[in-house]
């Protein structure tokens, strides 16, 4: 794992998921400390808090009771860094960066000490750490906002996919022009001209810095030309998927590099009161809001980011996410993330919806579900 991957995987795991599965049950962000002897009466009112944005706790009366996700597997388990991080590599393998999809099934328990007698190893932390440390601070070739700007150029640049090879993708899917139009999807007619055109208006290393240009020197979607803008509610884009429309194509999609801003369709959690359906990956959203069923996306369990929660204000989430394993574990893992912050939940095919007796087949999407064809 990289120190990047590592960050990422970090970011993904909700802190009081994780507490959960440790057997450490948080109500209302707060646990009773893992010292009660430490405190009167046993701590019977709850000492530790957690911080889901920041994805740290900490005890108001112990120094050493504090941290980040890796330190309360520590403490909870009395383990190492290295067995904490193990543990939870093992136990939410599909948010590992890179990990295969395929691979949640429940992996071997490593053999860390569930040893009751607790303690806080920081040396060992600290050392640990180290192996993470940052040396590199890569200069940024351009800043934040004129990154967004070339983003959103370079969208400017595409085409409306009407009649084109990306509408008979989408068509087959049963997909149509309102949900073409609303979402603004473009795609690549020419991709030499288009290439051309960048590298005269750009620096090739800013294009390259930027993403959209490979180590090679070109443009990185040639087997990629249907693109979805993740919009903005003032209907702006500064990220986006590119999607592969010949299914011989792996992988099917690229995510521009980067972190994922906010869900696809974002402007569906607008604070009012009401139900959302979280979909994995743009075809299935789009599926859904060609039948005006407001939803919205993300690019895999695994790039679900807690720093979105407050997005979900009044919203209850109905989640539905393909019918395998990755999408049973990915479930699991968003009930307790959504439970954890107050926001309620059912299954797809399982609660009080106008889907509720339609069930996904074994293996089925919800592309799939609604007639559409691979
Ligand atoms: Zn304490």
């Amino acid at each position: 794992m990289t120190e990047e991957e590592f960050k990422q995987f970090k970011a993904a795991l909700s802190i009081t998921a994780v507490a959960t599965a440790l057997g450490v049950p948080v109500v209302h962000s707060r646990c009773r400390c893992f010292f009660p002897t430490r405190h009167a009466h046993g701590d019977r009112t709850p000492s530790v808090s957690f911080s889901e944005e920041r994805g740290t706790f900490r005890c108001w009366v112990c120094d050493d009771v504090r941290g980040d996700v890796i330190s309360l597997v520590q403490i909870v388990k009395n383990c190492s860094f290295l067995e904490a991080l193990n543990w939870l590599k093992e136990t939410y393998s599909f948010l590992v960066p890179g990990a295969s999809n395929a691979t949640s099934a429940p992996g071997r328990m490593s053999e860390v000490s569930s040893d009751p007698v607790l303690r806080v190893a920081k040396v060992a932390v600290r050392e640990a750490a180290l192996e993470y440390a940052s040396p590199t601070s890569a200069k940024e070739l351009v800043c934040e906002d004129e990154r967004k700007k070339i983003i959103l150029s370079f969208l400017k640049m595409l085409s409306p996919v009407d009649r084109t090879p990306a509408a008979a993708y989408l068509m087959r899917r049963r997909i149509y022009k309102p949900t073409w139009d609303r979402m603004r999807l473009r795609t690549i007619t020419d991709y030499g001209t288009l290439n051309n055109k960048l590298k005269d208006i750009y620096d090739l290393e800013v294009l390259k810095y930027v993403g959209l240009f490979n180590e090679r020197g070109n443009l990185r979607y040639y087997k990629h030309p249907l693109f979805f803008p993740y919009l903005d509610d003032k209907y702006r884009s500064f990220y986006f998927q590119a999607r592969a429309i010949d299914s011989s194509v792996e992988p099917k999609e690229l995510n521009l590099r980067g972190t994922v801003p906010y869900p696809y369709n974002v402007s569906a959690l607008d604070g009012r009161p009401g139900w959302v359906y979280l979909c994995e990956g743009v075809v299935d959203t789009l599926t859904f809001l060609g039948h005006d069923i407001a939803a919205i996306g993300i690019p895999g369990v695994r790039s679900f980011k807690t720093e979105w929660l407050p997005l979900f204000k009044n919203k209850s989430v109905v989640l539905c996410l393909d019918k395998d394993e990755a999408g049973r574990s990915g479930t699991e893992y968003l009930q307790t993330v959504f439970a954890n912050a107050d926001i309620r939940t059912v299954v797809l095919g399982e609660g009080v919806d106008q889907f509720g007796k339609m069930l996904m087949q074994e293996g089925e999407d919800i592309n799939d579900w609604f007639g559409g064809k691979k």
